[in-house]
């Protein structure tokens, strides 16, 4: 049984492996962290039992411990950045799932490549930004990378250890806005975008989806995980979501990894690799489903796709700075600040004046964290400006 550390427990991600768990009994919790949400933490602490956890702030910490204690529970409770990075490193844990959202999870995936742990990687972001000096260091430190994401779990149990394939095709529903045109699209609010068709997940992910920022995130995770080359990913919408992707290995054989929807699954062979263990959850009913399509990307209508891929091929820190961007505008277009079409542009935008004043040269994990912190500068300041 794995002695698991899950960082982002109270996500989407995070609330579902703990369903995985108790179905399974597939791992010991030993260390759970939230961000703001310490009432469910508090709930999960009493369920698992962790011995260690942590929260945003130093203040929400102190007020959690307080109530642990009352209750006779001894777990300890950490905070901030530095909590998580001790938290992804505990001597106790072998494995790390991390559920975090966005450029938070970083260093705590870094840390626990680092301190030679076996990381179930939701937190594409960590990829997106930070792939280049993470998997060099996952190399060298023989740690394994299982992907969670469901594309990423369905290429890896395609592949099953065999690199030697020409194409990955990686699967997209097209999200809540596909078949729409840009001019339907210019007055779409978050409550619109929030609604996806198959699938149900964080704020963060769900406006990426709609925006297909998601499918350019996970070309770059792809590429880093499978060490694939830009041509040698081909995006193909697949409004069912039942093909989680696939692969056409070199001899024109392709193999397909297909179920229901349901982000249970990937997560539990993330932690029960390479075995596979019995469950209860939903089987797919092919007959119910009849047909399966696939469909080219609009590039056109969905310009955050094409803007991640280029920012792959300029390679450095310029992925990181794209992904920072489209965090500070997700963000605001949630708070009903900006427009739909305000998303790429921002990032666009942001890429554009960075690179500008900036060098893009990525060596060490700083460099990232470094173009991180810029990138959001120069977006509010877009924001200010317009
Ligand atoms: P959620 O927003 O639902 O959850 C994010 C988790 O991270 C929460 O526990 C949140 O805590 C915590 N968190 C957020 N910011 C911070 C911070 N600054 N410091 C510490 N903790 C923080 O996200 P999802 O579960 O949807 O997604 C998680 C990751 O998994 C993303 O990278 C996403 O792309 C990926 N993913 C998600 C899928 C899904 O179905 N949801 C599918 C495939 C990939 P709190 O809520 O307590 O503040």
């Amino acid at each position: 049984m794995k002695n698991l550390a899950l960082l982002g427990s109270t996500g989407s991600i995070g609330k579902q492996t703990l369903e995985v768990i108790r179905e399974t009994s597939c791992a010991r919790v030993r260390v759970l962290t939230a961000g703001k949400n310490i009432t469910l933490l508090e709930s999960q602490i009493e369920q698992f039992l962790p011995d260690f956890a942590c929260v945003s702030s130093e203040k929400d910490a102190a007020f959690l411990s307080k109530r642990l204690r009352k209750k006779g529970i001894q777990t300890e409770v950490f905070f901030g950045d530095d909590g998580l990075v001790a938290a992804a490193t505990l001597e106790s844990c072998d494995t790390v799932l991390n559920a975090l959202v966005g450029a938070a999870g970083i260093r705590s995936t870094y840390a626990a490549v680092d301190a030679k742990k076996t990381v179930a990687l939701a937190n594409k972001e960590s990829l997106v930004a930070a792939g280049a000096v993470i998997i060099p260091l996952a190399q060298k430190n023989d740690v394994r990378i299982i992907p969670v994401d469901s594309e990423h779990s369905a290429i890896f149990q395609c592949l099953s250890g065999n690199n030697n394939f020409e194409k990955i095709y990686l699967t997209a529903s097209g999200g809540p806005f596909r078949g729409k045109t840009k001019q339907e699209l210019q007055n779409v609010t978050a409550a619109d975008a929030l609604r996806h068709p198959n699938w149900t997940m964080g704020a963060k992910i769900t406006i990426d989806s709609a925006t297909l920022m998601n499918k350019g995130l996970e070309f770059i995770e792809a590429a880093w995980l499978f060490d694939a080359l830009p041509n040698q990913i081909e995006i193909l919408v697949h409004p069912q979501s039942i093909i989680h992707s696939m692969v056409c290995f070199a001899d024109g054989a392709v193999i397909a990894q297909l179920g229901a929807p349901d982000m249970r699954v990937p997560i539990q062979y993330a932690l029960t690799f390479p075995e596979r263990q019995l469950n209860s959850f939903p089987r797919a009913d092919f007959f119910a489903i009849k047909n399966l399509t696939f469909e080219k990307p609009d590039y056109e209508t969905f310009p955050c796709l094409k803007i991640a891929i280029d920012a792959f091929k300029q390679g450095g820190t310029v992925p990181a700075v794209a992904n920072a961007a489209n965090e500070v505008a997700v963000a605001k277009f949630l708070r009903g600040e900006i427009k739909f079409y305000d998303i790429p542009q921002l990032i666009e935008s942001t890429i554009n004046a960075y690179i500008k004043n900036n060098k893009t040269r990525l060596e060490i994990l700083d460099d990232v964290l470094t173009a991180d912190k810029i990138a959001r500068q120069i977006c509010e300041t877009f924001y200010i400006e317009r």
